[in-house]
């Protein structure tokens, strides 16, 4: 094929019709050049090929029919319409239009042929489409259809679909003597059986003649399977090319040191587990190496990921070097800051404390502390890495987080911290387990470590499923179980986000127990109450002062009272199934049986059923956090849908998961054989994200 000019250098403004003003529009959907025309991928297809039968339609469906006019009249109901039904003689449909004109009226005459498009829906009498586009055919038997699908691109404002298919097919155009490069090198293309990008580019917007709508998604179409690879690729190789870059730079090289860890384990009433040990055992391996660690430290909830930390924690002070950790809300950094102390005060270490609420004559105290070295290790929020806070020596980062950070945030901090040349080691704990795909396309840039045992003696947790509707018997059981001497969570949540209404939900639900159960010692926590007060109230919990303690979600996280064996989840099914696993975490701790009662608002939907049940059957993190996966996409998983990390144009890690060992493979060999193509694959498809690129 003649190679001319290539697509990439050819201006938007040389397409026909094509101006200042509407290359501005399509500079806000990231198109720059006529290649980027063709990188901008159809979200799905319109059927326009062919008049669809009336009879065979389904509610939903986007169809073209065509049919005769059998009557047209104005209606009158609670909004005034036109009603035009047709027939193609498999059956009626009515084009309902609220707003419309005389002549439109006057020109849907009995007896007319019409040919429309739309969406069709339940009407009262039948089928009904709402505004449709609409075309009278004068000569129903030369009126042509198109030959192909038709694309539906997404737009933006003052961009009309009519008009971007139009340009983008002028686009399309030009690949018949024109070539879109293709960065994908011949010898991968053959291993992994992937079309070229011309040919995939070709069909994508003139798709074959009897596709589906939902063609460019369905999992055995090449030309998807290649633009989701490429795409999957692009992302893998944006953070393998961060994490080579962060290499370049040293780290201090931390020799063990046995004495402290050995006085640390001494103090523990426990001894570790074999996955703690073999976690502990990696993390000791990459802070000796004197390259940055970058490690990702999994384990279910309870598996007992802090005393790991804890451990890494003294590895670093071992050496003289200061620590950071980092969680993501003032109550988990609290609790870290509460156990931390316990831990270390004994073996003589200080441990600092700094929030966005640490003010004044307290905030300068840390501050001073940090920077003089006497904090050794320094527990906090996203404060610690703000302006104004200077360390002395760091050489070890930890973060705890709930959502994975972006990867700028964390280059950010370690930015921040680069001292005497050296870099920071990094240790990212996860609260939730993250399924297998999750890990290969969004954590492609850190090692990982599972603790894969809990610790022994834990009791599986028995889920039952118990409907609004039987609220006073689930009140009964529990008034019963604590009169029995055990102790139980009342967990409140909310759909919205907003921790204040929350916290009055909870309140009330606090009164009312009360008020059921006036026997009982029914204690309130919530995020909204002083540090102080929060405190004395776990600590009665603790002490079994309290028996039965309303909360909201605050105590997803870190809280560990073993005694307590029920839990009344309220509206479980407003939350994640993985925040869920980690709530239910709370119990089952101790040497007695644990139950869950999940207490859902009737009626479930059939998807809400769904979820709960996977909670019922099972109390493996990792299991339930690919079913939520399943059931709710990456973004929801991750918590991160507002960053728009881990959103793909066209890939989907649920139905690619099996490109991606391919993926990774694909992606070694770039990096060491094909070099020269990375940035350009990155600037093709994540152009625009801020997420990856801004190294
Ligand atoms: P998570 O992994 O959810 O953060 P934690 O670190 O909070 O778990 O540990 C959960 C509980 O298990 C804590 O009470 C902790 O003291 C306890 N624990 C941790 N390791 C062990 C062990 N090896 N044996 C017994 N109990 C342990
Ligand atoms: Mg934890």
């Amino acid at each position: 094929m003649p190679t001319q000019k290539s697509l990439h250098s050819i201006p938007l403004t040389s397409l026909k019709g094509v101006g200042a003003v509407l290359e501005a529009k399509l500079h806000q959907l990231s198109i720059y050049s006529v290649q980027d025309l063709l990188f901008h991928l159809p979200l799905r297809y319109e059927d326009r090929t062919r008049a669809f039968p009336i009879r065979e339609l389904k509610i939903g469906q986007q169809a073209q029919l065509q049919g005769e006019v059998v009557s047209c009249s104005v209606q009158f109901g609670k909004r005034r319409s036109l009603t035009c039904t047709i027939t193609d003689k498999t059956g009626f449909i009515s084009l309902r239009f609220f707003h419309f004109s005389a002549a439109q009226k006057d020109a849907l005459e009995t007896g007319k042929c019409v040919r429309c498009f739309g969406e069709v829906r339940r009407g009262r009498n039948g089928f009904e489409i709402y505004h449709p586009e609409y075309k009278i055919l004068d000569d129903p038997s030369a009126a042509k259809t198109s030959d192909t699908l038709t694309p539906v691109y997404p737009t933006t404002e003052g961009l009309q679909q009519l008009r971007l298919r139009a340009i983008i097919g002028q686009a399309s155009a030009l690949l018949a003597n024109h070539e879109v490069e293709d960065f994908l090198p011949e010898s991968i293309r053959q291993r992994y059986g992937l079309p070229s990008i011309n040919e995939v580019l070709h069909t994508v917007h003139q798709p074959p003649l009897h596709a589906s709508s939902d063609w460019l998604l369905q999992d055995a179409n090449p030309a998807q399977k290649r633009l989701a690879f490429e795409e999957l690729l692009a992302h893998r190789l944006g953070m393998r090319k961060n994490r080579i870059d962060i290499n370049q730079i040293a780290a201090p090289a931390l020799t063990l040191n046995s004495q402290l860890i050995a006085a640390f384990l001494k103090q523990l009433p426990f001894t570790l587990t074999g996955g703690q040990l073999s976690a502990s055992g990696e993390i000791n391996e990459d802070l000796q190496s004197g390259e940055p660690m970058l490690r990702l430290l999994q384990g279910d909830v309870g598996s007992g990921k802090t005393v790991v930390a804890a451990l890494t924690v003294l590895h670093a002070i071992g050496n003289g070097y200061q620590v950071a950790l980092m969680a993501p809300t003032e109550i988990l950094a609290e609790q870290h800051y509460w156990n931390f102390q316990d831990w270390f005060t004994p073996l003589g270490i200080h441990v600092g404390w700094l929030s966005g609420k640490t003010k004044g004559a307290l905030r300068r105290e840390q501050l001073e502390n940090t920077l003089t070295g006497k904090t050794q290790l320094l527990v906090g929020t996203h404060a610690l890495f703000q302006e104004g806070v200077e360390y002395n020596k760091l050489g070890l980062i930890i973060i705890d987080e709930q959502h994975r950070f972006g990867v700028h945030q964390r280059l950010a901090l370690r930015e921040k911290s680069l001292k005497d040349n050296l870099t920071p080691h990094q240790l990212v704990m996860t609260a939730t387990p993250i399924p297998r795909t999750l890990a290969m396309s969004a954590y492609a840039d850190l090692d990982c470590s599972v603790i894969n045992e809990l610790p022994p003696g834990r009791i599986p947790i028995s889920t039952a499923l118990i409907g609004s509707e039987r609220r006073e018997e689930v009140v009964a059981r529990i008034e019963a179980a604590c009169q029995k001497g055990n102790q139980a969570y009342w967990v409140c949540t909310l759909i919205e986000e907003s921790e204040e209404l929350q916290c009055q939900a909870a309140e009330v639900t606090w009164q009312q127990l009360s008020t059921a159960l006036p026997h009982l010692k029914i204690g309130l926590i919530h995020g909204r109450m002083k540090p102080a007060e929060k405190v004395e109230i776990m600590a009665a919990f603790k002490a079994g002062e309290i028996q039965l303690l309303v909360a909201t979600t605050v105590i997803e996280v870190g809280v560990d009272v073993p005694n307590a064996n029920l839990m009344v989840i309220e509206n479980p099914e407003r939350l994640g199934l993985s925040q869920l696993h980690q709530l239910r975490g709370r119990v089952g701790r101790g040497q007695a049986a644990s139950f869950c009662i999940m207490l859902y608002q009737s009626p479930l939907s059939a998807t809400g059923k769904k979820r709960l049940l996977v909670m019922r059957e099972s109390t493996d993190g990792f299991y339930i956090a690919e079913k939520d996966l399943e059931l709710r996409g990456p973004g929801q998983v991750l918590g991160t849908q507002q960053t728009g990390m881990m959103t793909f144009k066209i890939a989907d890690i649920v139905r690619d998961a099996d490109l991606l060992d391919n993926v990774q493979d694909a992606s070694e060999t770039i990096l060491q054989q094909h070099p020269q193509v990375i940035d350009r694959l990155i600037q093709r498809w994540l152009q625009g994200s801020e997420t990856y690129i801004h190294v």
